[in-house]
């Protein structure tokens, strides 16, 4: 028989989240909210859906998003974006990476990219005919090493691919990580794809930059957003990319023959939403950190090693001396058949040679699902 391409495998999420059905396991793997996200904006969403319009909108987007991602840059992050050549809608971020490295991506290119990896990066790069190269943050503070990012840089480097805030570390890049990132890119004449989607579920107090605001990096930038992590409705997949028309040009181009559209309905609700007041964004991070307080306190009462969590929906915990083994991901087997709690392991997020010894757990949860899903750990460890 003529053989298939068998290089992209089941990603970690799906095979996880199939195995917590399976085990009526609470589900702490896969990152999603069990609450669904604002009634106003899905109400917009169900009106629009009536009285429409309902047939294919304008390829880079309803002007209205777009008007909308371009307010919300200036109102953020003061950036100035003209909507109408600097804006493109998709559906999800993921199609934002695909269409992104589909474009700008050529056979040979190198990629710099930073493990732990969001799981479509590598696939996605490959499949594309770049040349990943990949440097690692280590835990517990998933600092970034300057001297190795400058040996990641060559000729031959195309684009970097950057996820801040950072899933899984939930790590926020520092001020200085991120004007080191940006001299090398202008140095080395690099293109810079951020992958921003955490950019509200930021706690503490942490502040997220966009590596697009720093010096000589408006033009080089390609900046992902995810309607899915900002209001809480990661099934309704619509995503935006920012970027300067050079770029924003060959990406729509991709995007024209990947999905083409995203629904109108849920474009005009995300419209609508991205104008809500800072009384929403404030709650968001500030609900999301009291989740991530209650998980954290529980984990390291079970003695996980629970590390520091600066923004996203994740808590990374190390296994040792809890009986688990060091292998994180035959200790999240034992965890969704033994315990009835589905967690990832945070080896799948590396290309090869992984740390071992470190699980994650999604905590965008309810508070008694948390408590359940604590209370399970406890009567199993
Ligand atoms: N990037 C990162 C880092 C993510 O965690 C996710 C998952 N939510 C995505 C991209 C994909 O976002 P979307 O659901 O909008 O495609
Ligand atoms: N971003 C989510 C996570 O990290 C999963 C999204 C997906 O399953 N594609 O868990």
């Amino acid at each position: 028989t003529n053989p298939v391409f068998t290089g992209i495998e089941t990603t970690i999420f799906e095979t996880m989240s199939r195995r917590a059905m399976a085990n009526q396991a609470v589900n702490l793997g896969q990152g999603f909210p069990d609450v669904d996200g604002p009634q106003d904006i899905r109400q917009v969403a169900a009106e629009a859906l009536m009285e429409g319009p309902n047939q294919y909108p304008p390829m880079l987007g309803l002007p209205e998003l777009r008007q909308a991602v371009a307010a919300a840059n200036k109102r953020f992050y003061d950036l100035d974006v003209d909507w109408t050549r600097e804006v493109v809608v998709t559906s999800g971020a993921t199609e934002a990476l695909a269409d992104t490295l589909m474009a700008l991506v050529e056979p040979g290119d190198e990629v710099i990219m930073i493990e732990p990896l969001y799981d479509c990066y590598l696939p996605l790069v490959k499949r594309a005919g770049g040349i990943p190269v990949r440097l690692r943050v280590t835990p517990p503070k998933w600092e970034l090493d300057i001297a190795a990012l400058e040996k990641a840089f060559t000729e031959n480097t195309k684009a970097i691919l950057i996820n801040n805030p950072m899933n899984p570390t939930a790590k926020v890049f520092s001020q200085e990580e991120l004007s080191q990132i940006a001299r090398l890119c202008r140095a080395h004449d690099v293109y810079a794809i951020c992958d921003e989607v955490y950019e509200h579920l930021v706690f503490d107090g942490n502040l997220h930059r966009p590596l697009m605001t720093f010096e000589g990096m408006r033009e080089r930038c390609v900046r992902i957003g995810s309607a899915g992590k900002t209001f809480s409705l990661t099934g309704w997949k619509v995503g935006y990319i920012t970027g300067p028309a050079h770029l924003l040009d060959p990406i729509a181009k991709a995007h024209q023959y990947v999905t083409f559209t995203t629904p109108p309905n849920l474009q005009k609700a995300v419209a609508f939403g991205l104008a809500k007041n800072d009384t929403y964004y404030t709650g968001l991070a500030e609900d999301m950190a009291a989740k991530r307080d209650r998980m954290a306190a529980g984990l390291s009462r079970l003695g996980f090693e629970v590390l520091p969590c600066d923004a996203t929906y994740f808590l990374t915990c190390g296994i040792a001396g809890l009986g688990l083994g060091e292998d994180d991901v035959a200790a999240c087997e034992r965890l969704v058949e033994e315990a009835g709690v589905a967690t990832v392991p945070v080896s799948a997020f590396y290309g090869d040679n992984a740390p071992g010894g470190f699980i994650r757990f999604c905590f965008c949860k309810k508070d008694e699902v948390i408590d359940e899903a604590l209370s399970r750990l406890e009567a199993y460890l």
